[in-house]
């Protein structure tokens, strides 16, 4: 085959808060045309493995990924991990920390919400979850569900939203954690859509803590900040990323096919991956 084709490198299952199952994610990049697709649920592969079998039926090339999350100076930062070996020990001991650590603050959460007269049931919010990671959107869903707000924003609003009243920060790491992280699983790390939130200097200080890419198409970015992105991936020998962000319809994203880049970007992926591995032999 050819270098040619689409590719979408960011997309959410059910597995994080993505709304559809890995198959049905795999089924849409092949109905909109694409020659792959990597699926990055929050800190958790559990969908990897599902994904990639459908992919092979479908033929449509399954990339592993994941996106942690990570804190730096206050900043909320997202480290997209590629092509990685998903069942390596030492990430998987990892990501079930993070679990954990997730689990326990989706209680405390709730116990806030409880004290300020919300009678929000925990076991609808781990229900919301289902079997993958679970966080904030599933305690919106559950206040709707239990009709103790109107609306999952309105749950944000009055309640979850960054420094609201029952609002509980995230256990992170730093950039280079989550960089020494992937690349012990052999995958690529990547800053994730610095355009949402991030400053340059913030921008500066991942490239230091040693990603080897930057996500250029976001749906958050605009054509200049694009190009913006695309001159520091030339200026600091990153690799240039990209996806839609696909969570399945939870915001308003039914679609996918709209956010791609071009195949030969995973080429430049992989090659970089045998860098990698080279040198660590
Ligand atoms: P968590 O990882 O549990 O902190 O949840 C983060 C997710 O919550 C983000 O990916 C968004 O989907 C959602 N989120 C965070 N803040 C807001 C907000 N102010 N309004 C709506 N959704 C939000
Ligand atoms: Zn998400
Ligand atoms: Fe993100
Ligand atoms: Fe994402």
């Amino acid at each position: 085959m050819t270098a040619k084709g689409k590719v979408d490198l960011h997309t959410h299952t059910n597995q994080s808060d993505g709304l559809l199952p890995p198959e049905k994610v795999v089924h849409l990049a092949a109905q909109a045309g694409l020659r792959a697709v990597a699926i990055t649920d929050h800190d958790e592969i559990g969908a990897l493995e599902a994904a990639v079998a459908v992919g092979g039926q479908l033929g449509v090339e399954v990339i592993s990924g994941v996106e942690l999350s990570v804190s730096h100076n206050g900043f909320d930062i997202h480290i997209l991990g590629y092509l990685l070996d998903f069942h390596h020990p030492r990430l998987l001991e990892f990501l079930s920390y993070f679990q954990s650590e997730r689990v326990r603050r989706v209680h405390r959460i709730v116990e806030k919400l409880n004290t300020l007269g919300f009678p929000l049931r925990l076991e609808t919010v781990l229900r919301k979850a289902g079997a993958g990671s679970i966080g904030r959107p599933h305690v919106a869903d559950a206040l709707v569900e239990e009709g103790l707000v109107a609306s999952y924003q309105e749950a944000f609003n009055r309640f979850i939203a960054d420094g609201k009243a029952a609002f509980v920060p995230k256990v992170r790491i730093s950039a280079s954690e989550a960089v020494a992280i992937i690349h012990e699983a052999n995958g690529l790390a990547c800053l994730a859509h610095p355009g949402q939130n991030l400053t340059e200097p913030v921008i500066l200080d991942v490239i230091n803590a040693g990603v080897d890419g930057i996500e250029v198409v976001h749906p958050k970015h605009t054509f200049s900040l694009r190009e913006l992105y695309r001159q520091l991936a030339k200026t600091y020998n990153l690799l240039e990323t990209g996806g839609s962000d696909f969570h399945g319809g939870r915001k308003g994203d039914e679609k996918l096919g709209d956010y791609v880049i071009e195949y030969e970007k995973v080429e430049k992926l992989k090659a970089r991956q045998e860098q990698l591995m080279a040198k660590k032999n």
